[in-house]
């Protein structure tokens, strides 16, 4: 019987990656809700949106058309990838993530999205409020440095270089804006299984939540 896995944690802690490898396990469907936060800061950039304003959010919500095809993600029509990882937008997307008519929208995706069942889901509020009925909630953590080091890795294959205490900063500052804004913040789900991945491999981490899943 699938059931829904819920990836919840910090930045950098290798959620997605870990993510996706429990779902080509596991034969189920990824989404990346990150990636569906990061869509709409891009498009809210785009468009020049000013956050304090909600009217101007508003409209732009109504225009963002955001959906999945196989692990692509399409933005109003056209597929974005790196476009989703530069640094303005790792710059803003915590303060759009934290508007709370952003977050209503994009939760409401999300939800409709797993009554297919049989998704892996990482992102912040999943196990706590997306999905809190979930099978199998993991809460991801790593020491920053760890984490820094996992994102810079991940920008010199893009071919992007970028100093590691830059990365680690922002990495620190998303922290701290997703765990302590009024919207759904950052936090353990109740029944979910924590994981300190510092030490641990890719495979262990993987490993790990499908024998999990599979209990
Ligand atoms: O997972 P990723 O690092 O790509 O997420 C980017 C940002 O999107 C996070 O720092 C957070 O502000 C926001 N986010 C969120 N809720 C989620 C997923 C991501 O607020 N479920």
């Amino acid at each position: 019987q699938k059931i829904i896995i819920a990836i919840d944690g910090y930045s950098g802690t290798g959620k997605s990656s870990t993510a996706k490898a429990v779902a080509r396990n596991l034969g189920y469907t990824y989404i990346d809700s990150g990636a569906m936060y990061r869509a709409a800061t891009l498009y809210f950039l785009q468009q020049g949106v000013d956050l304090e304003k909600p009217q101007e959010v508003a409209k732009a919500l109504a225009a963002l058309d955001i959906s999945f095809e196989g692990q692509d993600l399409i933005l109003n029509e056209k597929v974005v990838r790196d476009e989703l990882r530069t640094m303005a937008v790792n710059d803003q997307v915590s303060q759009v993530s934290a508007v709370k008519s952003v977050r209503e929208a994009l939760v409401e995706q999300q939800q409709a999205i797993g009554q297919d069942r049989g998704i892996v889901m990482d992102g912040r509020d999943i196990g706590t409020v997306v999905f809190p009925d979930a099978e199998l909630k993991v809460f991801m953590t790593a020491n920053s440095r760890v984490r820094a080091l996992r994102r810079q890795r991940e920008l010199e294959q893009k071919g992007i270089r970028e100093e590691l205490n830059v990365i680690e900063e922002n990495l620190k500052q998303r922290d701290q804006i997703d765990s302590t804004r009024e919207e759904s913040p950052l936090t353990k789900a109740l029944g979910a299984v924590e994981i300190d991945t510092s030490d641990l491999s890719f495979d262990e981490q993987v490993g790990k939540i499908v024998e999990l899943a599979k209990k």
